[in-house]
């Protein structure tokens, strides 16, 4: 099936969108009459299906690869695929990203995709290694291409760039604005789409000033201060502090997730899928988490420590207010810290609210141990677990079903009871690992 039979409208709709923003919309008429873009617009924009829609109107028929998606985190990788699954359209699409079984990426390839999404490491990996052929390929999308550079993927984008013959068309894409497009990308004469001032919603920037040696004690009142369902990400600039703050939180017997890049690849899903399930409220995280990652309603960013570019800065901010929503962004400064000097004025103060309270997520994660690559998809697990004359459809929350595993949120009132229930029971006629997630 070719793309001019798809329906954009129903790609929207599978998507749960009532129309293309502005920004789009411009992205997409500019990309039927350039080949080359240029991008440029803030982190919870809409970026990714304004370059997706774009190379969609430009798939042929015919049978190989034809685009390629370049993105600098495993993370992103996975979020640009999962956003092609929930568009429902009938091509395959393959992701590689380190982490995981490179056999696992090969076998993928026997039937070639016909988008290809991965990160600039692993995709150069499979080039040298001849996994695929890529002399169909003929689009190719740099997304946060900033961050690829900062995180040094030059050697690999070029290695890429030159192997591919092919190419006619490019799109860049970046949240920040002043990006100095390298040679070797041959990008000519692109169309530069520039949104970069528009903001995508309301942001509030607070602080609280606390004295030496407190800082814990703040978060623990903002934290306490979260009403019920409210979530946070707790930003820190190394591992360390997100170990120390974590152990704070177990004290005080609070359930949160961590993410940072010392943690396996499997354990950073499982830690990111229990926050966008809300089976966790919190989420402490290193800068990794700040790029990319799209969790679709964030109420507080929260820097327990103040990064020292303006950039960080940003694009932590920009994990909330996305779109139309409005977020909150609070600063933790002790006394004896400055103001960051790209902050120009002195943010107002954050009022902790009285009623301190340690809320309880609404939601538990339950891992099962069987996914995409065992034929489970949703439907089946909602299937197993509504077998259960006390479960009802309201007791199962987001369900993210992986190639070998699958996270499923359940009403934490119901979990015991179906956990006892359904340990090693047949899942489609398998026996299936099932327990609460770790
Ligand atoms: P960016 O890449 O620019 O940071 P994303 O592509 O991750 O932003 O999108 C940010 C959020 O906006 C996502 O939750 C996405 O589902 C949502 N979104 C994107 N386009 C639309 C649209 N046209 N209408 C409503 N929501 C949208
Ligand atoms: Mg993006």
């Amino acid at each position: 099936m070719t793309f001019s039979e798809i329906n954009q409208a129903e790609i929207l709709n599978n998507l749960g969108f009532e129309a293309l923003n502005k920004m789009q919309e411009e992205t997409i008429a500019a990309s039927k009459k350039n080949d080359n873009l240029l991008l440029l617009a803030p982190t919870g924009s809409g970026k990714t299906l304004a370059y997706l829609l774009s190379i969609l109107h430009k798939i042929k028929p015919g049978s190989g690869v034809q685009a390629l998606i370049l993105a600098p985190t495993r993370e992103l990788v996975l979020q640009i695929e999962s956003v092609l699954k929930l568009m429902k359209i009938p091509l395959k699409v393959n992701a590689c990203y380190g982490g995981h079984p490179f056999s696992t990426e090969r076998k993928n390839f026997l039937s070639p995709p016909v988008i290809l999404v991965g990160t600039p490491g692993r995709i150069q990996d499979h080039l040298q290694k001849e996994t695929f052929d890529p002399s169909s390929i003929s689009q190719i999308v740099f997304d946060e291409f900033d961050k690829s550079l900062e995180f040094g993927f030059t050697s690999q984008m070029e290695f890429i760039v030159n192997r591919l013959k092919k190419l006619k068309s490019k799109i860049l894409v970046s949240a920040t604005q002043n990006i100095d497009i390298p040679k070797y990308l041959m990008l000519h004469d692109p169309q530069t789409i520039n949104f970069s001032k528009e903001k995508a919603g309301t942001l509030n920037l607070y602080q609280i000033v606390v004295p030496k040696d407190e800082k814990p004690e703040g978060l623990m009142f903002i934290l306490g201060g979260m009403q019920l369902n409210e979530n946070a990400i707790v930003f820190v600039n190394h591992r360390e502090a997100a170990q120390r703050i974590s152990e704070q939180l177990d004290f005080h017997r609070m359930e949160y997730s961590m993410f940072h890049g010392g943690l396996k690849q499997e354990q950073r899903e499982l830690e990111l899928a229990k926050f966008r399930n809300g089976s966790t409220l919190i989420l402490i995280a290193t800068d990794i988490a700040a790029r990319g990652i799209d969790i679709p309603k964030l109420d507080y960013v929260i820097h327990y420590q103040i990064p020292p570019q303006e950039n960080s800065f940003q694009h932590r901010n920009g994990r909330t207010a996305r779109m139309k929503e409005t977020g909150t962004s609070i600063l933790i400064r002790t006394n004896i810290d400055s103001l960051p000097s790209y902050l120009p004025y002195e943010p107002k103060s954050y009022e902790i609210k009285k009623n301190q309270q340690i809320i309880i997520p609404e939601w538990v994660t339950f891992y099962i141990g069987k996914g995409k690559k065992d034929k489970i998809n949703k439907m089946d697990l909602v299937g197993f677990f509504l077998q259960f004359a006390f479960m009802s459809k309201d007791d199962l929350g987001l369900i993210e079903v992986k190639d070998y595993s699958a996270f499923v949120a359940v009403k934490r009132e119901k979990s015991m009871e179906l956990l006892k229930v359904s340990r090693n029971q047949k899942i489609k006629n398998k026996l299936t690992k099932i327990s609460l997630a770790k």
